[in-house]
């Protein structure tokens, strides 16, 4: 019996680390698409059940074509990474970061109004810009321009939607910004 219970628990782990493999990104560690989905269902039915407010954040950074151009792939991987890691240490447990594509990640925060997400996402921007990437003895830095939009319980499909269109005038006002 002893023997059989260590077998159940070593496939129940198993089973338990492959499944949160499948949601994490392998390059910077942020969660994937798939869990994206996931999240914004349940956070989205959370905060129209409970009345609570529910904002999303779309970051995309800014002239990472170049950055590539300038320092190859293999220093652009390094660099999202980095900025992965700073966006995820300015956020609570409750919040989530995803790699929504390439250069582009959305971070859902539940229990948060619009002028909550505008400090955050100041926040966001200013850590970035002000974190260095060092290449091969130099400092670089990178920034991001953030597009927020704050759900609305009637259509929240138009969340995303909202977030990518503030996020392009972001781009639009300069980069290195945040628009709502
Ligand atoms: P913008 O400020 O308008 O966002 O300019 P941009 O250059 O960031 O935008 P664009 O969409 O033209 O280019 C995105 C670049 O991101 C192109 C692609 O090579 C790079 N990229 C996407 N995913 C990865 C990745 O996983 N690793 C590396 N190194 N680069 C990536
Ligand atoms: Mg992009
Ligand atoms: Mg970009």
């Amino acid at each position: 019996l002893e023997l059989l219970c260590d077998r159940v628990r070593k496939g129940n782990r198993i089973i338990l680390d492959s499944e949160q493999t499948a949601n994490i990104d392998a390059l910077t560690g942020a969660y994937n698409r798939r869990w994206l989905e996931h999240i914004f269902e349940r956070e989205s039915t959370r905060s129209a059940f409970n009345e609570k407010p529910l904002c999303m954040l779309m970051l995309d950074v800014d002239h990472f074509k170049a950055y590539n151009d300038q320092h190859g792939h293999l220093a652009g991987d390094y660099a999202l990474c980095l900025v992965a890691h700073t966006l995820s240490n300015q956020l609570r447990p409750k919040d989530s970061l995803t790699r929504y594509g390439g250069e582009e990640f959305v971070a859902i925060v539940p229990d948060g109004d619009g002028q909550h997400a505008r400090s955050l996402a100041e926040r966001l921007r200013e850590r970035t810009a002000s974190r260095p990437v060092h290449v091969l003895g130099d400092r670089h830095r990178l920034t991001v321009s953030i597009g927020i939009a704050e759900l609305d319980p009637v259509d929240p499909r138009t969340a995303l939607s909202n977030a990518d269109r503030a996020m392009y005038r972001a781009k639009a006002a300069g980069r290195n910004r945040v628009s709502d």
